[in-house]
């Protein structure tokens, strides 16, 4: 097969070597566990954190004579992820055996997919920032399969155990073409996959848990040179982990070459603790599963018109509600990626900041509000100020209510005692003071006990900001600082 490379080399992302620049080739294979109730060939539950073995049907444990049943769900959840990834739905698909002994595989195969998949080739944007710009992933397909048990061997010295609480959940296998150059945009994929996936509701993208986690295919070459003999680091459950094991790889296969010895393709585990990876075994290839067609199973066959529906109810997406954000809101593109993130930020700066100053309310929600929640270790859907809230604090600053600085307190006393910004402003007497005549007479009083800088400040108008500094002082930051200007320039002859 040849891969066509689609990728300008980018400096920024070589590795310098001993023998000159290298630049990295990587391709991810994304394991996603549907987001169902049920599992892929059977009724069995999928919830997490069950007693072992409890979630186990006749089907998972694979009693001879059992039927798998498609679930019509897990299909629908494909399908939506397909759309989000602006891939090619293909309404016929194959099911097949993946081959393989292992104890937490009671078939001795994997139903999988492997020459039709249910979706075909899309595509994944990454924001690598200012400099580098958009980077295009191309997906190279997705197809549906079956998760297998878990072995446990750290109970008992002597004995191993098998949980099939996981035998037959169902997975989304996406997998990437080889367009990633360097470990930040193999994060970024990662965790852009994983935003795509929490939008539609198709997966829940929990890495401790284990519903998303990445084999990750890394090579090296000279910069826009020949493709390298890749390596594949299994199962990582973390963004951190994916950069950690990219890099480590990376320079390794380059410590080898520059030795004038060959990369030998290998599959490999990442060890978190000494940040390496090491070889776990020798690449296994397609013919040694010898997949064939599920005689238990008839081709995955749907109309045009389901996928049409399912189109149709899509939520917006984070590519598609950024654009929305910087349009509607006039806020910058790397505050609209803030927000994006995840819906429930979205969605809470949106009520914000419907009918309010966009720019004002991205810069409460994100500086002041996630600052604070980030602090706390909260999350946006259980903070202590509500969207209603904020919103009212920034009416009363717009309104010339209150200023800024006493905003900030504001913010305070909602986020730890709750009530109502506007009668908080008015009980506890935080209202600015824009009345002139009350700041006339604090600022005579200042200019009256400080006679030696009232006559100094005609040669050095910048001590203006010290009388300022004063007057509010004195109106315990209540006084309107445009009112404060104008009078103290007035009373000072400037
Ligand atoms: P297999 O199924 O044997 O692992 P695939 O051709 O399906 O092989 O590729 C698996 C992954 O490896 C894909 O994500 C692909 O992008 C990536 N890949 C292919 N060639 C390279 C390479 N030379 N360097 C890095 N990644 C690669
Ligand atoms: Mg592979």
């Amino acid at each position: 097969m040849t891969i066509l490379d689609t990728r300008t080399p980018i400096p920024d992302y070589f590795i310098a070597g001993a023998t000159g620049d290298w630049e990295m080739v990587i391709g991810l294979e994304v394991h996603a566990q549907v987001t169902s109730r049920s599992k892929l060939f059977s009724a069995s539950s999928t919830q997490f954190g069950e007693p072992p073995n409890a979630n186990v049907s006749f089907i998972d444990a694979a009693m001879p004579g059992m039927l798998p049943v498609i679930n019509e769900e897990c299909v629908h959840q494909a399908i939506r992820t397909g759309l989000g990834l602006k891939a090619k739905i293909n309404t016929r698909s194959l099911f097949d055996r993946k081959n393989y002994f292992y104890p937490d595989l009671p078939q001795g195969y994997q139903i999988s997919q492997f020459k039709d998949p249910i979706v075909g080739e899309g595509e994944v944007h990454l924001d690598m920032g200012e400099k580098i710009g958009i980077v295009t992933v191309g997906i190279e397909r997705l197809h549906l399969e079956q998760d297998a048990g878990k072995s446990i061997h750290d109970l008992d010295p002597s004995m191993s155990f098998v949980d099939l609480n996981r035998s037959g959940v169902a997975l989304m296998e996406i997998v990437s073409k080889p367009d990633i150059r360097s470990s930040a945009e193999a994060r970024a994929y990662i965790t852009k996959l994983r935003t795509i996936l929490r939008y539609l509701g198709t997966c829940d993208g929990n890495m401790e848990q284990g519903s998303l986690r990445a084999d990750i295919n890394v090579s090296v070459r000279r910069p826009g040179g020949e493709f390298g003999t890749r390596c594949e680091i299994k199962n990582v459950n973390s963004v951190r982990f994916a950069g950690q094991a990219i890099e480590y790889e990376a320079r390794r296969q380059i410590d080898i070459l520059e030795d004038g010895g060959e990369v030998i393709q290998q599959t490999r585990l990442f060890d978190p603790k000494s940040g390496e990876t090491r070889a776990m075994r020798s690449k296994e290839e397609a013919h040694d599963y010898r997949y064939f067609p599920d005689p238990d199973l008839l081709p995955l066959e749907f109309d045009q018109a389901l996928v049409d529906r399912l189109a149709a109810d899509l939520p917006e997406l984070p590519d598609e509600k950024q654009a929305r954000l910087i349009r509607d809101y006039g806020i910058t593109t790397y505050d609209a990626s803030v927000l994006v993130a995840d819906r429930a930020s979205a969605d809470f700066y949106e009520s914000v900041a419907k009918g309010r100053d966009g720019k004002l309310a991205a810069n409460w929600v994100i500086n002041d509000l996630f600052g604070r929640l980030a602090k706390e270790g909260l999350d946006v859907t259980n903070s202590p100020v509500s969207a209603e809230q904020l919103g009212r604090i920034i009416d009363l600053i717009v309104g010339g209510d209150i200023s800024g600085k006493i905003a900030k307190e504001l913010f305070e006393i909602v986020w730890s005692e709750g009530g109502d910004p506007a009668e908080i402003v008015e009980s506890r007497g935080m209202k600015q003071v824009s009345d002139t005549g009350a700041i006339e007479k604090i600022v005579d009083e200042i200019i009256a006990a400080n006679p030696e800088q009232a006559a100094k400040v005609k040669d050095k108008p910048s001590m203006i900001g010290w009388f300022v500094g004063q007057v509010m002082k004195a109106s315990q930051g209540k006084a309107n600082p445009k009112a404060v200007n104008e009078i103290l320039r007035a009373k000072l002859g400037l």
